[in-house]
This record gives C-alpha cells, sequence and structure tokens, in this order.
C-alpha cells in the first residue's frame, strides 16, 4: 500500500498532529501532500488546522483516504514536474484529488490551466492562500462529518439581522487618523480578510436565503491596500484582494441568487469611478455611502480626513453622469473645533450644489482621546447644534424635492415587514436602520396575496414626504 508523499519533516509532522484518537471512528479521512517552499506549508498547516477543526481525520496512504489534497510547487520546472508526478500519483491510487497551491495559479503559453490540461479528472484547483476555497470543495466532495455541537450554528453563522439581509465585514481597522476618532487605537490598522473566504461566507449567506448583502468596514475603499492587493481565489480563478474585484465578484454572485449588494463606507478615491459602472444591472445597487464629514478643505485639512484633497464636488457629478439613479448617503460633523462661519456657509453651499440624497448630520462631540479635543478655537455648544439644525433644515428641502421627483416611477422594493394595514420595503435607495422606507398600500387589499418578507416587488409610487415614499404594488 502506497504511503503518501510528503516533504521531509515538516509536512509528516502536521499530518500526524492532525490524526487524533480523539477523532470519532466514523470520520472521513483527508490525505495531504504538501510540496514547495515554507510559505506552501504554512498554507498546508492551515489547511490541516481546519480540517482538524471541522473534525476530518488525515490518512497516512492513499487507500486510507477518502479524498486526497495535493498542495503544488510551480517555481521552476523541476517542481512543476513534481507537482504534476504527485497529482497523478495521487490520482491512480486514490482518484479524488483536490489541488491547490502555485501551480494551481500557473497557466501554459496558450492560456489555459497546465493542471486541468494534464490532470483534467482533479475534482477542484486553486491557487495559493485559499483556505476557505479549498475547504469548500472538500465540503462539496466529501460532506463534513456531523459535529453535535458545531452542527448548531449553520453555514452563515449566527446572525442578529433579519434573514433577508446580513452584513458583510470585509476588513478590521483603519489606517487613517482622522483627528476626531478614535477607532485606529482601538482596533489597530487594516486588516483586508482574504477575497475567497470574503466570497465563501458571501455565498453561504445567499443560500442562506439573504437578498441584500451590506458591505461594511471602516474603509472600504481601501479594501486589500495592507496586503498589496495580493491575488486570492475564488471559483478557482484569481482574483485580487482590491474594492474594485470584490464589488464584481459580488455582484456576480447577487446575480445567481437574484439579490443586492449595497456598499457603506467607500472613501471617494479615484478608483471608485470604476466602481460606478458595476451598477448597471441592479445587483450591485446604485448607492454609495460616502462619509464625507465636511466639504472645506481647511476643516477636512484639520479632520485629517481620508481624500481630502479629492475634488467630491466633481466627482459625484461625474458619478451621477455615470449613473442618474445613484443614491448618494453621506454624515457630516457640524461645528468641529475651528470652524468658522464662512467654513459653515462653505458647507451649505457644497450640499446645495452636491444634492445628497440621505444625509445624517451631528454636532461635533468631543471624543476622549481624539486629538481634535487638543484643536484651537472649539465651537460652542450651541453654536454647534444650531449649525447641525441648519443642515438638517436645508437637507429636507433638497431630500423632499428628490424624493418628490419618484412620485409617478415604478421601484423594485426588498419587503421588510407585512403589517395588517401596509407592508414596509426598502428600495435600491434605502438602506435598513438609516434610510427612508417605502409604504406599500395595496398590499393589503382583501383577497390579492401579501408580499412575502424578504420578497422583491415593483411598486408604484404616489406619494412622498422628506424621508419617506408611500406606494401601490404595480
Ligand atoms: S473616521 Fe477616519 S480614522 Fe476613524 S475609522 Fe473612519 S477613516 Fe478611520
Amino acid at each position: 500500500m502506497p504511503e503518501l508523499r510528503r516533504n521531509p519533516v515538516p509536512a509528516a509532522n502536521v499530518q500526524e498532529a492532525g490524526a487524533s484518537a480523539a477523532a470519532p471512528a466514523a470520520a472521513p479521512k483527508v490525505g495531504f501532500v504538501s510540496l514547495g517552499c515554507p510559505k506552501a506549508l504554512v498554507d498546508s498547516e492551515q489547511i490541516l488546522t481546519q480540517l482538524r477543526a471541522e473534525g476530518y481525520q488525515t490518512a497516512k496512504s492513499y487507500d486510507g483516504a477518502d479524498l486526497v489534497i495535493v498542495n503544488t510547487c510551480g517555481f521552476i520546472d523541476a517542481a512543476v514536474q513534481e507537482s504534476l508526478d504527485a497529482i497523478g500519483e495521487a490520482l491512480a491510487e486514490n482518484g479524488k484529488v483536490i489541488v491547490t497551491g502555485c501551480l494551481g495559479a500557473k497557466k501554459d503559453a496558450s492560456g489555459e490551466d497546465i493542471i486541468t490540461k494534464v490532470h483534467p479528472k482533479v475534482l477542484a484547483v486553486t491557487g495559493p492562500h485559499a483556505v476557505a476555497e479549498v475547504m469548500n470543495s472538500v465540503h462539496t466532495h466529501l460532506p463534513k462529518p456531523h459535529d453535535p455541537f458545531l452542527d448548531l450554528v449553520p453555514d452563515h453563522g449566527i446572525k442578529l439581522t433579519p434573514k433577508h439581509y446580513a452584513y458583510l465585514k470585509i476588513s478590521e481597522g483603519c489606517n487613517h487618523r482622522c483627528s476626531f476618532c478614535i477607532i485606529p487605537s482601538m482596533r489597530g490598522d487594516l486588516v483586508s480578510r482574504p477575497i475567497g473566504d470574503l466570497m465563501v461566507e458571501a455565498e453561504n449567506l445567499f443560500k442562506a436565503g439573504v437578498k441584500e448583502l451590506l458591505v461594511i468596514s471602516q474603509d472600504t475603499s481601501a479594501y486589500g491596500v495592507d496586503v498589496k492587493f495580493r491575488t486570492g481565489f475564488w471559483n478557482g480563478r484569481p482574483v485580487k484582494t482590491h474594492m474594485t474585484q470584490l464589488v464584481e465578484c459580488l455582484g456576480q454572485l447577487a446575480k445567481q441568487y437574484g439579490a443586492w449588494v449595497r456598499l457603506h463606507y467607500v472613501y471617494p478615491y479615484p478608483h471608485v469611478d470604476q466602481v460606478i459602472p458595476l451598477m448597471g444591472d441592479g445587483h450591485v445597487l446604485p448607492y454609495l455611502d460616502i462619509p464625507l464629514q465636511h466639504a472645506h478643505p481647511d476643516v477636512l485639512k484639520r479632520m485629517k480626513r481620508p481624500a481630502s484633497g479629492e475634488k467630491n464636488l466633481d466627482r459625484i457629478q461625474a458619478w451621477r453622469k455615470m449613473n442618474p439613479i445613484l443614491t448618494i448617503r453621506s454624515t457630516f460633523i457640524a461645528g468641529f473645533p475651528g470652524e468658522t462661519e464662512a467654513e459653515f456657509e462653505y458647507l451649505l453651499e457644497f450640499l446645495k450644489e452636491a444634492q445628497i440624497d440621505r444625509l445624517g448630520c451631528f454636532a461635533y462631540s468631543p471624543v476622549e482621546g481624539a486629538t481634535a479635543n487638543e484643536l484651537p478655537d472649539p465651537v460652542p455648544q450651541e453654536v454647534r447644534e444650531e449649525r447641525r439644525a441648519r443642515v438638517m433644515l436645508l437637507q429636507e428641502e433638497i431630500s423632499a424635492k428628490r424624493l418628490q421627483a419618484k412620485v409617478g416611477k415604478t421601484l423594485r422594493v426588498l419587503v421588510d415587514e407585512v403589517g395588517p394595514r401596509e407592508a414596509i420595503g426598502r428600495s435600491a435607495a434605502d438602506a435598513p436602520e438609516i434610510d427612508g422606507v417605502v409604504h406599500i398600500k395595496r398590499a393589503l387589499v382583501p383577497g390579492k396575496a401579501k408580499p412575502a418578507v424578504g420578497e422583491f416587488i415593483d411598486v408604484v409610487v404616489t406619494k412622498a414626504d422628506a424621508h419617506d415614499l408611500w406606494a401601490t404594488v404595480a
């Protein structure tokens, strides 16, 4: 009975560490062949750790394994040949083979995948650093052992949101140092989650019935900066850890499941321009939540805001030209230390021009530990409140006008609640909890089927105020 090929010492160790007498006798067994450099070895360790965490056993021989994973190297010709031989051996001896590692990402001169060309019978191929993808393939071809504790937790984890929408947190921390904020000191610098993991999580959520996925972070535009936009893998194809590629992939997945993707905390960097065209088919919603906080360049400088040098008004107008139904949400701070009346009026002028659809405004409030507390010329509390009220008054007008323009139009809404007298839905322009809603009337006509929570329906807008719309089923 041939033994599994293995890297001299370390991989042998991880294989044996993975096998445990405590694992249930009927647990499925995975064989592991680890080739290549220390980085590949770390990938192998992570996959073996995950296998073990999920209750799989590891097998020392091909015929004792229910499936074999081969982690390959593609660095030099000799390594490529060794990897291809290892895959061939695993296929001949076992038959069920998943391939991962550097060779998985390599193409030949004609652009074809080297591995599937030589070994078309492999079950799945991923590139390096693709633990989530490999585990996904393992789950497909060798279902997870039942765990009475873990199995109480669904694949999509435990969610606190209603079943039909969910948040996808794409990174932790933040590389900026806005003077009013202490998040970086609490959560550290930006750490982007691997794109493959995000895609698996997104798919699990869609499979569980999520119809709207809300992408969140501290700075969505910066996704991938910390890992230098490293290439990850999704569905066997290389994908960059970059906002544009993430949005593109999420849009494709959402389309497959008939769902929406909504983007929050997007800073107006130039590359956001590439995201607007992805909003064309209605799955990536024409909606951007951009926390601008102010408009005057000097205030933005004192705030140390990211993208403060960008011409935000020009950018917003250019986006609206690209997609006239784009909804823009933003938040602002009134009465930041040193804000003069002229600077505040500059903000009001900006709001009149920018015609932000959804706006929140806060009177500046010092946070313990924030560097803004040391800035000179604090604005008196009553002036901060008064300026906030002026912003909100102006916004009422702008919002009412923009919502009024929707009367008579047909909108697609996602139903959030169904009551005895009306249903409540949200259109592409309404994020849950923070924006307005659509009150749907005729949903409740006796004899007419009521819409269900989590269902998309088309409605015709009949009335608007400064926050909400009223509509009937189309
Ligand atoms: S406010 Fe500034 S520092 Fe704080 S999380 Fe947002 S971008 Fe980062």
